[in-house]
């Protein structure tokens, strides 16, 4: 989905998107049915992020998916407040 925005600005430079630790996955791919957007694809070893910028934007749906609490997340006010920068840097564009 590149080119996509998100109020006004470009999706990829918006850090949200799952990241999973290949330590604690089981390759069970709970992750990969459940989540409609194709963010995760089956790696060599392990299912992996291969469209993170597919991720909607404050969703984290797929975390309560996986048994082995393998997706990680930003943590939800660090990313508010990234996310107010952005808009700042992109107001005058929207
Ligand atoms: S948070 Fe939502 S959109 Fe993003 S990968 Fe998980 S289920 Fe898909
Ligand atoms: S749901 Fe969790 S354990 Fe299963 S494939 Fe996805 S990240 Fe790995």
């Amino acid at each position: 989905m590149a080119g996509q925005t998100y109020m006004g600005i470009p999706r990829e430079e918006i850090p949200w998107y799952p990241i999973i630790d290949a330590d604690l996955c089981t390759n069970c791919n709970a992750c990969m049915n459940f989540c409609t957007n194709d963010v995760f694809a089956q790696g060599e070893f392990t299912t992996i992020v291969s469209n993170p910028y597919n991720c909607v934007v404050g969703c984290n749906a797929c975390v309560h998916e996986c048994p082995s609490g393998a997706i990680i997340f930003p943590d939800k006010k660090e990313f508010v407040k990234i996310l107010q920068e952005l808009r700042e840097k992109y107001k005058s564009l929207v």
